[in-house]
């Protein structure tokens, strides 16, 4: 495809979207097509030469369309909200078209700093504690991670390498590895699925707890807990609390379950994937109360503010954690500013 090509293809797409925006209200929210219906559609083997792209623009109706779930209709109400902004669809254009990978500081500083000033400015709007913040005086700050599912399993395993050096401190004699296979991590019966995944993903035992009659984790339900499994040797280690849980929209309780995960050395995560957005609005800020107590924090503007999936985002008081657990050193990957600049690479996905 040359320039020419690109650029008219390009703009039928754009007004394709716009088209498609306002016909949102008219279409089926459902499909109602087979599995296996696509591949009926279209040519078994790849073509041996490409089509022209209106042959290609044409199949958006034609192939895509009839199985596609209309997320963004006002008539959508399952699973969870996903809309997107025209603001957000261009800014995806520009970075495909641009094409940078923005592991480190210097292989795209651009990325780096923008992603540092944004996060900021999100955490300010929401109200975190400062210590969150990259612009602090300490060691705290935000990273955009692809789905809120990631950012519980990265503070798990920050919570395990942590806990296991703490353990290995104390006792010399123990085996790293065999203190690994003893931790536990604690959420209620109503967080996400992708919470108990972490734990398997992790390798590490996730108790789901019982909450109070407003599907409420509590800290007595907590300690009776972790007192338990001490008994038992094992040795509690991570925490995830919902401020906005899946099926009932309910809040965890910060101010009991904060206090006993500071106490007890245990990493305290909140996942607030999304109702964390509410708390943009001053009047839902009694509902924050408690997140000083917290190592990590976690919301997603792919939910509620109107951002393209996957954009979620991580905050933790103490960057240096998940530094420590995640670096590998590389030559290649050194560069003059590694210790002024923050390397997003530590918990990128690939490096
Ligand atoms: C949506 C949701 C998740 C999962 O979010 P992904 O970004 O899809 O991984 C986790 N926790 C809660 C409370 C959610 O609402």
């Amino acid at each position: 495809m040359d320039k020419v090509e690109f650029k008219e293809f390009a703009k039928a797409v754009i007004d394709k979207i716009v088209d498609y925006e306002d016909s949102l209200r008219d279409r089926k929210v459902i499909p109602d097509v087979e599995p296996g219906y696509l591949s009926k559609l279209v040519p078994k083997e790849a073509p041996e030469k490409g089509e022209s792209w209106k042959e290609v623009f044409d199949d958006i109706e034609r192939v895509i369309m009839p199985g596609t779930m209309h997320w963004k209709s006002p008539n959508f109400h399952a699973y969870f909200p996903s809309p997107n902004s025209y603001p957000s669809v261009v800014g995806e254009l520009l970075s495909a078209g641009i094409g940078g990978i923005g592991f480190s500081w210097l292989s795209s500083p651009a990325m780096t700093e923008l992603e540092v000033v944004t996060v900021n400015w999100l955490g300010k709007m929401l109200g975190l504690p400062e210590e969150f913040l990259n612009c602090s005086q300490g060691p705290g700050g935000g990273v955009i991670q692809g789905s809120a599912s990631e950012t519980t399993l990265i503070g798990l395993l920050a919570a395990k390498e942590l806990t296991a050096k703490r353990i290995k401190k104390e006792n010399p004699d123990m085996d790293e590895a065999i203190i690994k296979t003893k931790l536990v991590a604690y959420t209620s019966n109503q967080s996400n699925s992708s919470v108990e995944k972490a734990g398997l993903l992790g390798s590490m035992t996730m108790r789901l707890l019982p909450v109070d009659e407003n599907c409420s984790l509590r800290g007595a339900t907590l300690l009776e807990a972790i007192e338990k499994d001490r008994k038992a040797g094992l040795i509690p280690c991570y925490v995830i609390a919902t401020l906005g849980t899946t099926s009932t929209c309910a809040f965890d309780n910060l101010e009991e379950l904060g206090p006993i995960c500071n106490e007890n050395n245990m990493w305290l995560h909140i996942d607030a994937a999304y109702a964390g957005s509410a708390l943009i609005c001053p009047e839902y800020r009694y509902l924050m109360p408690g997140i000083k107590y917290a190592d990590s924090f976690n919301t997603s503007p792919h939910k509620w503010l109107l951002t393209n999936f996957d954009c979620s985002v991580l905050w933790v008081k103490d960057s240096r954690c998940l530094i420590e657990a995640f670096t590998i050193e590389r030559i290649y990957l050194t560069h003059d500013f590694i210790s002024s600049t923050p390397d997003y690479r530590v918990i990128f996905n690939m490096l």
